[in-house]
């Protein structure tokens, strides 16, 4: 039996690994098979990771992440959850293979998934030109003019990145200032191939299969236009991926799974929770890291205190002799 299983490859589930693979804890990293390494694959530069003082590239850093958790013995594999026994001292993972895996501890760290707008063609026209990662996408639209949605750091970085190929990339935000920090906003606002369309929202998509415009509306004067687009990049934030575990743990009102105080006990002894799936405000990899690391910490407190528990439990009917003898 593995001592944990720690569901997720981002940079909680990574740290996590590393901890208790060090610690040398018998560690299973379930990476999902279509997003290994989590949402820093998808990204471009991460200029604020600490310790990487000329910034790294995502994928790198992740790809670091796991090596160093192998090193220490953890295993990785790239395979989807299906199902979690969390109940009793032995947690079962069911994969979508039908393998199952038990473990002491299963920490928990699936990240979140990105919003949708929720138009009528967004799903249908994924990768027909509507797209959530330019990384993954933005090479198609070599000479376009392109969309992107959002006021957040994730649409400037978008909007900053598809610069490189497309001719002009069309901002479109639903208020009039941005959400997005200071230092990426002045990035953005310089880039003479960015312009802002403020107060707006995207009220359709316009073609039969893919791509040929957006309907946009102004939400302060309820006017109409087209926008001649082949595009759409949705980077409207992420919510936290917490199917798998709905009605087996608890949640706040947020979405995110509860942990005790700082740690990242959930309401299931030996069940630990780490990352975006906690986290309903920094969301950050850094922080996500850290919090990794603290339910590694917390698994391995949580099978010492099992190994006490049973060797007590094992030693009392020696005590109990031992006391007959002694009177
Ligand atoms: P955020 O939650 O920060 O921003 C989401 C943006 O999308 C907001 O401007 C929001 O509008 C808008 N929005 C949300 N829902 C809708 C909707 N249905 N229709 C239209 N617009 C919508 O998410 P991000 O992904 O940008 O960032 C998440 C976290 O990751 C942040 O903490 C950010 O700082 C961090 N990050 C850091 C980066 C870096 O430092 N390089 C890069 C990317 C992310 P409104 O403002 O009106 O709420």
């Amino acid at each position: 039996m593995l001592d944990t299983i720690i569901v997720g490859s981002g940079p909680a589930g990574f740290s996590a690994a590393v901890y208790s693979a060090r610690a040398a804890l018998k560690t299973l990293v379930i990476a999902s098979s279509t997003e290994p390494g989590g949402a820093l694959t998808t990204t471009t530069e991460v200029d604020n990771f600490p310790g990487f003082d000329e910034g790294i590239m995502g994928p790198e850093l992740m790809a670091k992440m796991r090596r160093q958790a192998e090193r220490f013995g953890a295993e990785v594999i790239q395979e989807n959850v299906a199902d979690l026994d969390l109940n009793g001292d032995v947690k079962r993972v069911t994969l979508d293979n039908g393998k199952v895996f038990e473990a002491r501890t299963v920490i928990y760290a699936t990240g979140s998934e990105y919003r949708k707008l929720g138009l009528p063609n967004e799903m249908e026209f994924s990768g027909l030109g509507v797209s959530w990662c330019a990384t993954c996408d933005g090479a198609f639209t070599s000479g376009d003019n392109v969309a992107v949605v959002g006021g957040g750091d994730s649409a400037m970085e978008e909007a900053l990145f598809l610069t490189k190929f497309a001719a002009k990339v069309y901002l479109i935000h639903r208020k009039n200032s941005l959400r997005a920090s200071k230092a990426m906003q002045e990035r953005a606002f310089a880039n003479e191939k960015i312009e802002f369309i403020w107060s707006t929202e995207v009220t359709s998509i316009i073609g039969e299969e893919g791509v040929d415009g957006l309907r946009l509306r102004n939400l302060e004067t309820g006017e109409e236009a087209d926008l001649d687009v082949t595009s759409l990049f949705i980077a409207i934030g992420a919510d936290p991926r917490t199917h798998l575990i709905h009605n087996k743990l608890e949640l706040s009102s947020d979405g995110v799974i509860v942990v005790d105080g700082r740690s990242s006990r959930t309401n299931i002894p030996g069940v630990f929770a780490a990352g975006d799936v906690i986290d309903p405000i920094y969301k950050q990899a850094g922080v996500a890291a850290g919090a990794g690391i603290v339910a590694a910490l917390d698994a391995e407190a949580y099978i010492e205190d099992k190994k006490a528990e049973a060797d007590v439990e094992n030693a009392s009917p020696l005590i109990e002799k031992l006391k007959e003898i002694t009177l």
